[in-house]
This record gives C-alpha cells, structure tokens and sequence, in this order.
C-alpha cells in the first residue's frame, strides 16, 4: 500500500466499514427477532460478509469496486420495512407481489414512507459517491496477499456449500415421478443452501431472485400448455343492464360453525340480516388442500385427476371469452408449493392484484384490504365484469386472520402463539376459529353492501376450498387433510341482485332449492358459467346447481370414495382411504 495520505486514508477506511456495517445492518433485525448468536454468526453474517467482500475485491482498487455494492446497498431501505413490518426477511413470495402486482394500486405497499424511502437512497448515494472517490484520492489499493486470501476463503465456503447440498440431495431426494415443472414448483425441496442462507441479508435477495425465477419460468412452461385452449364461449347479446360476477373463494370455512346454518354462536350476524342470502348447507369440497381443491372450484377438473396443473383453462378465461373483463384479487400467495396451482389460472384474468406481502405464514394483511381492491374495481363501471376474490379466510393462524375488534369469542389468545396440534389449546382453537368466521362475515357482508349499490345484474358466490379439524369432540385432529368428514364439508352461499332476480327468476328458484341439496364445490364451474348465461360447446346444465336441469351428481372424493355412502368412523368421522394413497402432501 502506497501510504502517501495516511489521513484521507483513515477516513476512506472509516467510510468503506459504515457501508459494510449499512449493508449488514438488516442482519441486526434477525438477531432481534432471537436467532440462535452462534448460528446468525456462522449461517448469517459471516457468508454475507464473504459475498461483500469477494464483490469489493474483484478489482484491486476498493474505489472502483465499492461501486459493486450499490446495488445490494440500495435495497437495504426496503428490506429494512420489510423486515420490521412482516417480521420475515425478503423472500420468493415478496419479490413475486413487488414484480407482479401494480403496487400504485395495491394496498399501499411502501405507503406513507416514499419520502423517507426517497431520502434514504439518496442519502445511501452520496455515501458511496464520497466514499469512493476519498478511496481513490487516497489511492488505498488492497494489501497484496489479501485478495487471494479472500478467494481462497470463498473457495472453500462453496466446496461446504456444494457438500451441503449433495447431502441434502441424499436426504430428500427428488420423486421420480414428477416431470421437471412438477418438481419446480410442488415438490421441489429447496436447495439447502437456502434454508441456511434464507435470513441473511444480502445473500438472501440472491436466493428469493434465484427462486423466483425457477417458479416463473417452470409456471410458463405449464401455461404454454393451456396457453390455446379454448372454451368457444359466448354470451348471447339481450341484456342491456350491467352485469357483475363474483365468486369468492373462502378459505377453511366450515358450514357447522355459521350462524347461517344454525350455529349456536352469532358468528353470521351481518349476512343473517341481509334479506336473500341462500346458504348452501349440504356441500362438499373433493380435496382437502388449497392446491388442490382451488382448481376444482374455478376450472373442468375433476376430483379424480391427481395432476397438480390442469391442461384447461379456467372459469376466468371462459367469462373473458365472453366478453367480461376478468379480475383476480387475492390476499393469498402468487407462488409456491399451495400455490402455483392456483396462480396459474390467476393468470388468466385481464388484472391480478396479490394485495397481501406476507401470506398466510405470518399475520399480514388482513382480508379487508380486498374490500378496496373491489371498490376500485367496481368504480371502473365497466359493462361486463368477473370478479374473483381469493381470501385467507379462516386459514390457521386463525388469530392472525383478524383485526383485534373482531375478537369475540374468548379466551383465543390472540397475541398469543398458539400451537396448531396440541389438544390442550382446544377451546383457544375453537374460539378464534369462531372469530375468523366472524371476521368473514363483515368481509362478505361488505362486498354485498358494495355491490347493492351497483345498478346492476350481479351475483354473489362463495365457495370454500375445504373444511378444518379443530379437536371436535375426542377427535384428536386439528387443520384440514386427514380425510374426515370435517375436511371435505364446506361453506359456501350466494346473493344476487334484484335486477338478477328479475332477469332470471328460474335461476334464483333453483338456487334456494340448492340450499338443501347435496353440492360439490366442482360444480361451481358450471353454475358460475350458468349464472352468467355464458353458453359454450360442451355445456353440461345438469352440472350447474342454479340450473332447472341441475341433477345431484354422486360425491366422489379424491380418494374414489363416495363420500355420502361411505363410513364415517369414530370421533374424528373418518371416512376410509380408497384408492389413492394418502399423506402425499
Ligand atoms: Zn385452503
């Protein structure tokens, strides 16, 4: 090192450590959250030091270099807000909501802190802008043998990485089975090196980046498939009113527990007093995973086929057929193992909003911020519209699932972590389960009120994806696909308009018939498309539960069991296994 200014050289040392220390700060916020001190050493800060380091070495003057950190330096702002607001470190899910969703429109993403975000990297700027030219007037180069050193070090921190990973490829080896984009996106395990490296900024934006990346791609590939599939849909040209569609997919609501339906429990008090609603109480979900139930609701699947993508489009491509501009909003996640399958055929519509940044892992956003995405949408007062909302619903966490106010049944411990499987926490369980159920009552009740105030043909369909356990009886099961009667029995009801009403008296008939009747959540596909009187080739109107035509069709689980003839043993009301070979989830 040539030691011409020895002062502007300790001050160009002084400013390279505040951006090293800058852009390791979001690793403090890990800590804060109790990570083991040995392992946040070992597994966080030292791999991200290694990665700056090797980035600052890769030319022999540290002034030009330092330019490489930029990047990674500017994004720490964000990861800051992410970090504090979700209590999660910058993931796949968040870079697929900050690619995809129209963040202007979204639910305030970033809101109320642009300025300060705005001045943070401006502030970040100057810092490297001073920082490198005080490196380059005091000509500070790196010392000889440290650069070798330092690749030395990477060298044999990759040699552990790629030891890691070829142990864990023996560990979890991959199911032969699957094709490649099955793989990708559902069955995939992570590469180890993320389940190290996950937390541990900036190394972690380099695996969410990576990740991301492979579930797109591997999801193109499965809509190239569908990508010229059509449905040959249309909707003869006699109404001149405006017409809306909703369909709401719920999330875990199970029939017993509305008031509707006769719960003990005031869970259903806003839509009990709105004149109209039918309730569905005899319907069924064939699956009992979001995955794979979410694309029996909106699309031709049937319960039989064990594929986790369908060759068909959706219920959302048929309504953009016939001329309905076609909406997705959804507080759950666009990627993942739960949810590729879904966000498939989110795709399909003309806009998709994913509204909430964290998911259902972590307490996030609430299903509210649905309610103004709908407003938004309906202000638009476009003739033709679809609407298809995918809630969190009654998804565990139940506390999680809803703003303090709605928390009524007692003790839910909320603000509490309250285990899933342990039996003791039964009544909590239960309660806060109620409470969620509450929370979607004034979420339905809400978008109902926003569309009564339409001038408009419209209708209203909710659909659960499944049922839930919740220790009922001696039963000794929580959560949802333990294939019991608890599983597959859904909630699910629809209002329509009184221009809906008028239109279609027959259809509303029907409707209130259906109430009783035993449903399949696979035939809300068909009664969408009815409702709407959206006709196309291959029709079946015996399908469609608001269809004079409509015939109960025999209840066929995933497994092949006929879920109405079929035992239901003990307290769990366990039906039995069939064909399929369970717990491949
Ligand atoms: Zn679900």
């Amino acid at each position: 090192m040539i030691k011409k200014l020895p002062q502007s050289q300790s001050l160009a040392v002084v400013l390279l450590l505040s951006l090293l220390l800058l852009l390791l700060s979001p690793q403090w916020l890990v800590l804060q959250r109790g990570q083991d001190l040995s392992q946040w050493l070992r597994l966080g800060l030292l791999p991200a030091t290694m990665l700056l380091l090797l980035l600052l070495s890769l030319q022999r003057s540290p002034g030009r270099s330092v330019w490489l950190w930029l990047p990674l330096a500017l994004l720490v702002p964000q990861e800051w807000f992410y970090q504090l607001t979700y209590g999660k470190a910058t993931d796949a899910h968040a870079m697929a909501i900050i690619f995809e969703t129209d963040l202007a429109e979204a639910a305030g993403y970033l809101s109320g802190i642009g300025w300060l975000l705005f001045a943070a990297l401006l502030g970040i700027l100057l810092l490297f802008g001073l920082t490198s030219s005080v490196l380059l007037v005091a000509q500070l180069h790196w010392p000889r043998f440290c650069r070798p050193l330092i690749w030395g070090c990477t060298l044999v921190g990759l040699g552990w990485v790629t030891l890691q990973e070829r142990q864990y490829a023996i560990d979890y080896p991959l199911d032969p089975q699957a094709d490649a984009t099955q793989t990708a996106l559902s069955r995939r395990p992570l590469p180890q090196s993320h389940n190290l490296f996950y937390q541990s900024f900036p190394l972690n934006l380099l695996l969410a980046g990576n990740e991301y990346r492979v579930q797109q791609q591997a999801l193109s590939a499965v809509a190239v498939k569908s990508r010229n599939f059509q449905f040959g849909a249309a909707q003869p040209e006699v109404l001149g009113e405006r017409q809306i569609y909703v369909l709401v997919i719920g999330e875990t609501l199970r029939p017993d527990r509305l008031q509707l339906n006769g719960y003990a429990r005031a869970t259903t008090p806003e839509l009990a007093s709105i004149p109209g609603v039918i309730s569905f109480k005899d319907m069924i979900s064939p699956w009992a995973w979001t995955r794979m139930s979410v694309p029996v609701i909106i699309s031709r699947k049937t319960a039989a086929n064990h594929s986790y993508f369908f060759d068909e489009k959706s219920l959302v491509a048929a309504f953009g057929e016939a001329g309905f501009r076609t909406y997705w909003l959804s507080t759950q996640s666009p990627l993942g193992v739960h949810d590729s399958s879904v966000a498939l055929h989110a795709s399909e519509a003309d806009e998709v909003q994913y509204l909430n940044p964290v998911g259902y892992k972590k307490e996030g956003f609430y299903d509210e911020v649905l309610l103004d995405a709908f407003q938004r949408v309906l202000a638009k007062q476009e003739q033709k519209q679809l609407i298809v909302l995918h809630t969190l619903g009654s998804h565990f966490s139940y506390t999680d699932r809803y703003p303090p106010a709605f928390d009524r049944f007692l003790p839910s411990g909320k603000g509490q972590k309250i285990g899933m499987h342990d039996k003791a926490n039964r009544e909590l369980l239960s309660n806060a389960y109620d409470n969620t159920v509450l929370y979607t009552d004034f979420i339905i009740a809400g978008l109902i009120r926003q569309l009564q105030q339409q001038q408009a043909i419209a209708s209203l369909l909710l659909v659960s994806d499944h049922g839930e356990n919740i220790f009922d009886g001696d039963c000794d099961k929580s959560g949802h696909g333990h294939n019991t009667e608890f599983d597959y029995r859904v909630g699910a009801l629809w209002l329509g308009s009184e221009l809906f009403s008028q239109q279609f008296p027959e259809k509303t008939r029907q409707l209130s018939l259906a109430a009783r009747q035993p449903l399949l959540t696979s035939q809300t596909f068909h009664t969408m498309l009815q409702l709407a009187d959206i006709h196309y080739p291959s029709q079946q109107s015996k399908l469609s539960f608001a269809s004079p035509a409509f015939v109960p069709q025999p209840r066929l689980l995933w497994t092949g069991v006929d879920f109405d003839h079929a035992a239901k043993t003990g307290q769990c009301r366990q039906l039995p296994q069939g064909q399929a070979v369970l717990g491949q989830n």
